[in-house]
């Protein structure tokens, strides 16, 4: 079996997960129930909440930001920046607060001290 029937064999028994954000409130599950387009590539999703002692309904959001692997079919309208989480920078830590700032760095008081005290 070649790679490409690997594929589309893996395809045909794939069962697509329904995308969902679980309850903000109670944090259970939540089921999508209805979605609208709000504009191209944007969607609003109508979920509940499966806990009977909760039954939150609430919207979220889902949109598409960016690309993992190039279409083979591209639309010449759509222009999303290409990336993987995984690769790249990581993001820094919470208590990184990055380099202390020069000690010639007068956040601009010495202009401002230069143009009051400026005589023409
Ligand atoms: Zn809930």
């Amino acid at each position: 079996m070649t790679a490409l029937a690997k594929r589309q064999e893996k395809k045909r028994n794939y069962t697509p997960r329904i995308p969902a954000i679980e309850c903000p409130h109670c944090k259970s599950r939540a089921i999508v129930r209805d979605s609208t387009e709000v504009f191209f590539m944007v969607r609003e999703l109508r979920l509940s909440c499966t806990n009977d002692d909760c039954r939150h309904t609430y919207v979220a959001q889902l949109s598409v930001i960016r690309t993992i692997r190039p279409s083979d079919c591209p639309n010449p309208d759509v222009r999303l920046p290409f990336g993987n989480p995984n690769l790249g920078p990581k993001p820094k830590p919470a208590n990184d607060d990055g380099p202390p700032p020069p000690a010639n760095d007068d956040h601009g008081i010495g202009a401002a001290l230069a143009a009051a005290f400026m005589t023409t």
